[in-house]
């Protein structure tokens, strides 16, 4: 069950909070304090940084990278592979001796890994130069926990997960000028065996239509020409709530914004990718032509242990499905390997799934046990070396067909958005609706801009091509 967000709380709260942190900095730093967000994991994170940083500019702080220089500094962390976690630790450490070289700074740490108990606990006891440490529903309330700090609070831990309520107009630093993140739901229902998702983030709570639409209208005309429409399972949008808005209504809703602008979203689950999800991507030209669509598996009965709700057959039939209506598709997948249990029959059974698939590329993890999920717990007997081989095996594969997918591209002419310059002198780098990576010779003012670039050749797996009118 959705949690409905009919009423929107308002970030109204805490902008009061806000505006006295900024008063109290005024009088403790004689120059413009900064800030250093550091963020760790997946684009949802990524997009949460970029309401943190917008939050400690209405505080006063400018942002900066160079931690040496910042008067507060904050962790936003990712709790899905144990590498990452460990990560994060190493970084905390360094907090140490920034407090050292500047007593003023205060430090805090947040994200996925802030939300679990034990986390918080080690944190507690083994970093104590670490001032706050808060969780993922309550990451809008930054201003107050500051406050507290600076009015002389013991250290801050806060990790409840409340109502579920979203709160609304948060202020936003974005990092990107024309591609944007825009979050349309959080939480996750699905219980992945192998995923912790759903105890860090809560149950899935979409926002209101009309929120997310008046902040793509704002994007647009703020310039931005791709928007990513954001969620841990963007295609359950609306379940549960009385606006009657699922996904693709509220696709066709951001489509209908005047302007030249290209939609893309993500994550997609398919179990809950529908025949009219499909329908309204062949419909709508500003909708990219790519699906991220994680299969996970090519093995049924391993599909089954993750509890993905879809089978091998299941899969391929959407994806017949997705190509027969929108026939330049593009699609691309998260894969794990060595799931508790996976045999190498198993496994050739996910090998002959890419191979029919024929994927553009491949998000690939080597199966990583999460404390507390039900995966965990299950036997485990193929070592990380026998999956490692298993893992090259499928990356030689993909490597194969990723080259021979991008030839198809040869002759053919895109409408692009030109992202950045290329790996050659007088390049550009720029991005079809389906994903693909082409260079072309131009300007720097084209960077931003959409352009239509004939290809022209493809070498080394990367594609070249020139602009036409
Ligand atoms: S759909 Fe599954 S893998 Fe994705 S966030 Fe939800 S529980 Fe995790």
């Amino acid at each position: 069950m959705q949690i409905s967000t009919e009423k929107n709380n308002l970030f109204g709260e805490q902008a009061v909070f806000a505006q006295r942190v900024r008063a109290i900095l005024a009088t403790r730093h004689n120059r413009v304090p900064k800030a250093t967000v550091i963020t760790f994991g997946c684009q949802q994170n990524v997009s949460d940084s970029e309401k943190l940083k917008g939050m400690l500019c209405s505080m006063g702080y400018e942002i900066t990278e160079d931690e040496h220089s910042a008067d507060f500094i904050i962790f936003n962390t990712c709790a899905v592979r144990e590498h990452a976690q460990d990560r994060v630790y190493g970084n905390i450490g360094k907090v140490k001796q920034l407090k050292k070289d500047n007593p003023l700074l205060i430090a805090a740490v947040c994200g996925c890994m802030a939300q679990q108990e034990i986390v918080a606990e080690k944190i507690k006891k083994s970093y104590p130069y670490i001032d706050i440490v808060f969780g993922t529903q309550v990451f809008h309330r930054l201003p107050e926990f500051i406050y507290k700090r600076l009015k002389g609070s013991g250290r801050i831990f806060e990790r409840d997960l409340p109502n579920g309520d979203i709160v609304e107009q948060i202020p936003i630093k974005r990092d990107g000028t024309f591609k944007g993140w825009l979050p349309i739901m959080y939480g996750c229902n699905n219980f992945c065996t192998y995923c912790i998702v759903p105890y860090v983030r809560g149950r899935e709570r979409s926002r209101d239509p009309e929120e997310i639409l008046a902040e793509a209208r704002q994007m647009v005309k703020d310039g931005y020409k791709e928007i990513t429409l954001l969620g841990q399972n963007v295609n359950s949008y609306g379940k549960g709530c009385d606006h009657g808005i699922n996904f693709s209504k509220l696709l066709r809703k951001i489509c209908e914004i005047e302007g030249d602008f290209r939609i893309r979203f993500m994550t997609s689950h398919p179990k809950d990718c529908t025949i009219e999800l499909l329908d309204t991507i062949k419909d709508c030209e500003k909708i990219s032509r790519h699906l991220h669509l994680p299969f996970q598996s090519g093995s049924s009965r391993i599909l089954k242990l993750m509890n993905r709700y879809y089978d091998r057959e299941g899969y391929l039939k959407l994806i017949k499905e997705a190509r027969a209506r929108i026939p330049d598709v593009s699609f691309t997948s998260d894969i794990i390997v060595g799931f508790p249990g996976e045999t190498y029959e198993d496994f050739k059974e996910t090998l002959s799934l890419v191979e029919e698939v024929k994927f553009s590329s491949l998000f690939t993890f080597i199966y990583s046990p999460r404390n507390n999920t039900p995966a965990a717990a299950m036997p485990d007997p193929v070592t990380r070396k026998e999956k490692g081989k298993w893992f090259d095996e499928l990356l030689r594969l993909q490597e194969k067909i990723a080259a021979e997918n991008i030839k198809e591209y040869v002759g053919k002419e895109y409408k692009v958005i030109c992202d950045d310059y290329g790996s050659e002198e007088g390049y550009l780098s720029g991005h079809t609706s389906s994903s693909a990576v082409v260079e072309f010779k131009g300007d720097s003012s084209l960077i931003g801009n959409f352009v239509n670039v004939r290809v022209t050749s493809c070498q080394g797996g990367s594609l070249k091509g020139i602009i036409i009118e």
